[in-house]
């Protein structure tokens, strides 16, 4: 009995207690998505401890808090989110967070909302997926710099070079993704995928982005919506459409079948990363990989 006891609390341990930051005197951040936390270790370095909450294929928009990540939270000092209502069921758990000594900051107040894509379906009337418009994350990383400098003035010099530099590496990709984008005929430039997510990439980029689900992966696609949408492909002559890593494939396999129904043939592309970047250590598990490998996977599908 003895023995059951100690090993169930070695395994709660195992658990739990490997997430507990040593008390070393350096900032304990908490992140959620996967391209927040790729930005804030980016800019923090190794003078900050970065937990995030959700891994890679992980959908932020049906994500809801473990006890473990309650732990966390209740540890961190800072707490980095999307926010525009990105993670739907998590807003609860930060709301209980408030008054403890910690600060939640949600990086959509990087940007001025006049330059935000409206939306009614979010509490927060915009459209969450703000990382796909590169010069947004580009606002975000100033203000990431600033956030962590406030909580950490004896590491403000660090977090600032860290976040020149990455915005010189952002601004090389702005113009690498124009530059491959530009190769893709401007009528071929519609992007069809799963959900709402690439608004602000199409906005940015020059692409008519049609999502088959609404902009939350928690609103279904209907009947109806995957005939239009049949109906839409085959007008265009569209060559490809989309899976994304967060979202189950069978919606945008639904969608191929309809259009092979009316006796015409749409490919899948390939799989986009929209809420979510690649495994840790591949290229494509940060957010400058991730969005290059999108925009070849788009615009070789369309070309
Ligand atoms: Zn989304």
């Amino acid at each position: 009995m003895k023995k059951i006891v100690f090993i169930s609390l070695t395994l709660l341990c195992l658990s739990s207690c490997k997430d507990v930051a040593p008390s070393d005197g350096k900032l304990n951040v908490v992140t959620t998505t996967t391209m927040i936390t790729d930005l804030v270790k980016t800019i923090g370095g190794d003078q900050i401890h970065v937990q995030g909450l959700m891994g890679s294929g992980v959908d932020p928009h049906l994500y809801k808090a473990s006890e473990g990540d309650v732990t966390k939270l209740a540890k961190a000092n800072l707490i980095f989110y999307g926010g525009l209502h990105l993670e739907g069921k998590l807003i609860e758990v930060f709301e209980k967070m408030k008054g403890r000594n910690m600060t939640t900051i949600a990086v959509s107040d990087a940007l001025d909302k006049s330059t935000l894509i409206g939306s009614e379906n979010f509490a927060s009337n915009y459209d969450p997926h703000i990382w796909f418009d590169v010069q947004n994350w580009e606002l975000i990383t100033n203000f990431v710099v600033k956030k962590l400098s406030e909580a950490n003035p004896e590491n403000a010099n660090l977090f600032e070079t860290n976040g020149k530099k990455y915005i010189q590496e952002l601004e090389a990709l702005d113009i690498e993704i124009r530059e491959i984008i530009s190769t893709l005929p401007e009528d071929r430039r519609i992007l069809v995928t799963a959900h709402d997510a690439f608004n602000y990439f199409g906005q940015a980029y020059g692409f008519q982005v049609v999502g088959l689900q609404g902009l939350s992966t928690a609103t279904e696609a209907g009947v109806q919506d995957v005939q239009n949408l049949a109906n839409f492909i085959i007008d265009k002559k569209i060559k490809a459409i989309f899976v994304e890593s967060s979202v189950p494939r069978r919606t945008i396999e639904a969608l191929q079948a309809a259009v092979t129904s009316k006796n015409h043939q749409v490919v899948i592309g390939g799989t986009l990363y929209s809420d979510a970047l690649g495994n840790d250590g591949t290229v494509e598990g940060t957010y400058i990989g991730m969005f290059k490998y999108n925009v070849n996977t788009i615009v070789n599908a369309l070309k």
